[in-house]
């Protein structure tokens, strides 16, 4: 039957069998070297963040920051006590981003972003304020590639995800974060300017020495780590004391010919804002999940009469079906699939369909979100390879911090990225490696940066 064959065409091409994964991590590995060996010798760009040194757990003091992701932006500060005190209190605010302002114009953007948090800075309870004129450090995560000179500067490569704002690439976001604080009578200082994966690397090595990596799986994905200043043949400045630098890697942009890409994949990325770019993020990312379900979906409609007579209107509506939804129905645990006949009717007005329809649809969901599962395990095992912390050299504790409402959210993904970690390296080398949920590290992290990097210390 027709829908038998869409799905079992889409199992055959999404497979992604250890060979394959073990293919894409050393593709990987090679694809980090090449990008640190020289500017634009990879189009995983391997970028410098400037962050030298991370944070300890012995910073003190009061800091903000300031985390604007792909759908939400979130403004904190944290009291921090120093040495084991770690952080003694917090305080954060969540906004949706209004869609409109993804396209606007740059000083809309920030003026946005400025005045929520001047609201924030006003609101501020009594006695956690800062005393003695200082002025309030910031720390900014800013998710987007960004090529930076300093820790506190950076311009914009271009815009991913749902954003596309022209008048921003090109420009320093720093200073027009701060020339839009300024209008808002806002006294804060931008002390660091990080993206989240550099951010949640932050946050989790303040408590643990031994975390190497930071990596997300949200909106987008991206992953940063530890790399020897001697490592990074492109860099030309004076080394730093500590002898570190954290690499901003930007991995959503990596591609290697093992990466199994569907006519789905194909046709998703034509019709992208940001086609040929970005495709391994487009195959692992909570943003796509759920539209490449989606067009899945709407070829079988379109191939076979599983779902009777029905308005395509709403399932060919792009990005109409999203992850959280796809993740809802992959969990379902009902006998009868309930939550799948629910969501099919509320979300795509598919109504009526049998319960062996609404299996194919969990199968859908299933290999959909094991390819990127696996294929975003195979990312992590690549870059531990490139450090040699695979268990073929050094057999140090590594711990790999994730954040992001994907890797968070979304069960049978963590689930099955961590096992697929442990199929690629094996039992005994997997001991040596923890996968760890770094709970909004994006945001605290940036604010630790600030703190170790603060022009007061
Ligand atoms: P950002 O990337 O914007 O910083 P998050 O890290 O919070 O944001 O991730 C948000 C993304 O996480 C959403 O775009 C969505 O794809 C995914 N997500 C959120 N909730 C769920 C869920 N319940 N199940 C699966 N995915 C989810
Ligand atoms: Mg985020």
């Amino acid at each position: 039957m027709a829908e038998q064959q869409v799905v079992a065409d889409l199992r055959e091409n999404c497979a992604t069998p250890a060979s394959l994964l073990r293919d894409v991590a050393a593709a990987m590995a090679d694809e980090m070297c090449a990008g640190l060996e020289k500017e634009g010798g990879s189009r995983v760009k391997m970028l410098l963040s400037y962050v030298d040194k991370l944070p300890t757990g012995r910073e003190e003091g009061l800091f903000y920051g300031l985390d604007l992701g792909g759908t939400n932006f979130r403004v904190l500060k944290v009291q921090l006590g120093g040495n084991d005190k770690h952080v003694i209190s917090r305080e954060s605010r969540e906004l949706a981003i209004p869609p409109h302002l993804m396209s606007g114009s740059s000083s809309e953007l920030f003026g946005f972003i400025a005045s929520e948090l001047a609201k924030f800075v006003a609101d501020e309870e009594q006695g956690t304020s800062l005393s003695n004129g200082k002025t309030r450090e910031l720390g900014f995560t800013f998710s987007f590639p960004v090529r930076q000179r300093s820790v506190a500067s950076g311009t914009l490569v271009k815009w991913t995800k749902a954003f596309s704002i022209e008048d921003a690439v090109g420009k320093d976001v720093v200073a027009e974060l701060q020339t839009a604080m300024q209008k808002q009578g806002l006294d804060m200082h931008v002390a660091a300017l990080i993206n989240d994966a550099v951010g949640t690397l932050a946050g989790a090595r303040y408590y643990d020495e031994d975390v190497v990596a930071g990596v997300i799986f949200g909106t987008g994905t991206n992953a940063a780590y530890v790399e020897k200043a001697n490592a990074i043949p492109k860099w030309e400045g004076e080394l730093p004391n500590s002898g570190e630098m954290v690499i901003n890697m930007e991995w959503g942009n990596f591609y290697s010919c093992h990466l199994p890409v569907t006519e789905y994949d194909q046709s998703l990325d034509n019709e992208s804002l940001n086609p040929g770019e970005q495709i391994y993020e487009k195959l692992t990312s909570g943003m796509y999940l759920g539209e490449i379900v989606r067009r899945v979906l709407l070829k079988l409609s379109l191939q076979s009469s599983i779902f009777g007579e029905i308005d395509r209107t709403k399932l060919k509506t792009h990005f109409h079906l999203r992850t959280p939804h796809i993740s809802a129905m992959h969990h379902d645990n009902t006998p009868d699939l309930k939550i799948v006949e629910e969501k099919l009717k509320e979300i795509l007005e598919i109504a009526g369909t049998s319960l062996e329809t609404r299996k194919m649809l969990v199968e859908i969901c299933d290999i959909v979100t094991r390819r990127a599962a696996r294929l975003a395990a195979a990312g992590l095992a690549g870059i531990l390879k490139k450090l040699g912390r695979d268990g073929s050299v050094d057999k140090r504790r590594s711990v790999i911090a994730i954040d992001g409402g994907l890797f968070e959210h979304y069960a049978k993904f963590s689930k099955c990225l961590e096992a697929t970690l442990i199929e690629l390296l094996g039992e005994e080398s997997s001991k040596f490696v923890v996968v760890k949920h770094a709970d909004d590290g994006s945001g605290i992290g940036a604010a630790l940066i600030a703190a170790s990097q603060s022009q007061y210390r």
